[in-house]
């Protein structure tokens, strides 16, 4: 916890870049992405690594490497 809290001052010049990869990456993780095929309003569900359509079936990998 400490050692989290010492980061963060540290690096707070630089974390501005981080923070736009963050968000992006964050968006992902969470399913927040849309189904190409049934449009805005239909999200894709978020599993282990790979998000899915529940409503046509589209599914896409989240290979994530981190
Ligand atoms: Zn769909």
């Amino acid at each position: 916890m400490a050692d989290k809290g010492k980061k963060e001052s540290k690096g707070k010049k630089t974390s501005k870049k981080w923070k736009i990869y963050e968000v992006s990456a964050d968006a992902v993780k969470k399913g927040r992405k849309s189904c190409p095929k049934c449009g805005d309003g239909v999200f894709l569900a978020k599993h282990t690594d790979r998000i899915s359509c529940g409503k046509c079936g589209y599914t896409e990998t989240t290979d994530k490497k981190e």
